[in-house]
């Protein structure tokens, strides 16, 4: 495969950098790795021009000509409302994604410090991704939390939703499998890895999703709880007497999954629930209830649905998961083939039986993939 048409997608967070050279149009993996631990004591990788050392010398040894890379793609999480495209990185795009370090205190500095890094190592066009991109077309009614108007436009208080690199591939991949016009049919995504999260998509277009001001509203997930009442915060202050940093940690890294049942690996939920770990069937219950509570809630939204699908590890690898969520959604048009549900498949695939009212579907994400394409698609131009 000619190097010259790969592109080099990085993901880089505050102290770790994940990279995959792929090819977007037969989406062949070159080489791909991980740095972790940048800047840590003891690390020795100190920052990430460093890391960006170690991608460069893996990439020689995998024969990949970095030289002859068609552009790096990097994933950004916060594009604020209005990246809602993928862009050619230059100064002024920069200055926007530090001006939404505010919104992204933990993830756009690791991204700037890899834009920054890999400005230095690769002379091709470098492209920004947004997470939130697929979300921008989320209409007002959607994106807007009801508090004070001169709050929301002075902090930029509003949903954004996340994972949209995801959730856009998912959407379309599904679209492609079924042979079925994406704008011809109302979809619900649920992305379920360690983050989790719903989209409702009507006709290829996001209309909802879980996620909100920040990835922490929504679904049950691994260590968040998603939708709590927000009145939680003033009243463990008051009652608890923590303070607002250890309230958000709490339900950012002590909650969900890992609040309920103690650990956050869904294999470890599931096999503890099974040999009758009370807390376990607890986290299970709660992680059920909230998935139903909000399948139906987009089936309103998008006044009726077509299409759910699953993906991430959780959706695209826990059967008994899926089954469970959609046994009490008969009447919505909702059911699984036991033996299509429980077939083992890395491939998409369908898992309702013939007939059904509302088509449901297992499809593999594949977020750098999306990068890819998404960078090389803006390369390319209109066509
Ligand atoms: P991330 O959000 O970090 O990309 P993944 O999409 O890889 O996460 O999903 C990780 C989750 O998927 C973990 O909770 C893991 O336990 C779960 N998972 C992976 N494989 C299975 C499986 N075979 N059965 C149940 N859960 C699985």
């Amino acid at each position: 495969m000619a190097a010259e048409s790969a592109i080099l997608v990085l993901n880089a967070g505050s102290s770790s950098l994940k990279f995959q050279v792929v090819v977007p149009e037969t989406a062949d993996v070159l080489t791909k790795g991980l740095v972790e631990r940048i800047g840590e004591d003891g690390s020795d990788v100190p920052d990430h021009g460093a890391a960006m050392g170690v991608v460069t010398d893996q990439l020689a040894e995998a024969g990949v000509d970095r030289t002859g890379l068609r552009a790096v793609g990097h994933r950004v999480v916060h594009g604020g409302p209005d990246f809602s495209d993928p862009v050619l990185v230059d100064d002024a795009v920069i200055a926007d994604i530090r001006d939404l370090v505010p919104l992204a205190p933990l993830h756009n500095p690791g991204a700037l410090a890899g834009i920054e890094a890999a400005r230095a190592a690769f002379d091709v066009p470098q492209v920004a991704v947004f997470d939130t991109a697929f979300f921008t077309s989320l209409p007002a009614a959607a994106s807007t939390y009801a508090i004070p108007k001169d709050v929301r436009e002075r902090h930029r208080v509003r949903r954004y939703g996340f994972h949209g690199t995801s959730h856009r591939y998912v959407s379309r991949a599904a679209a492609t499998f079924l042979g079925r016009p994406l704008d011809s049919f109302s979809q619900v995504v649920l992305h379920l890895g360690n983050g989790c999260s719903a989209s409702a998509i009507a006709g290829g277009v996001a209309i909802d999703t879980s996620m909100g001001l920040t990835p922490l509203q929504g679904l049950v997930m691994g260590t968040r709880s998603g939708d709590i009442d927000p009145a939680v915060f003033s009243f463990l202050h008051s009652a608890a007497g923590l303070e607002v940093a250890e309230i958000d940690a709490m339900l950012n890294k002590r909650s969900g999954l890992k609040g309920l049942a103690g650990v956050n690996d869904f294999r470890e939920v599931l096999s503890r629930a099974d040999a009758g770990d009370e807390d376990a069937g607890l986290a299970l219950d709660v992680y059920v209830h909230r998935l139903r509570h909000y399948v139906g809630a987009y089936t309103a939204v998008l006044g009726g649905l077509d299409v759910l699908t699953f993906t991430a590890g959780v959706g695209e690898n826990a059967p008994v998961l899926r089954a469970r969520v959609l046994q009490t959604l008969g009447r919505l048009g909702l059911s699984v083939d036991p033996g299509r549900n429980e077939a083992p498949s890395r491939e998409a695939r369908v898992i309702s039986p013939d007939g059904s009212p509302v088509t449901v579907l297992v499809v593999p994400t594949n977020e750098e993939l999306e990068i890819a394409r998404q960078a090389a698609a803006l390369l390319d131009g209109p066509t």
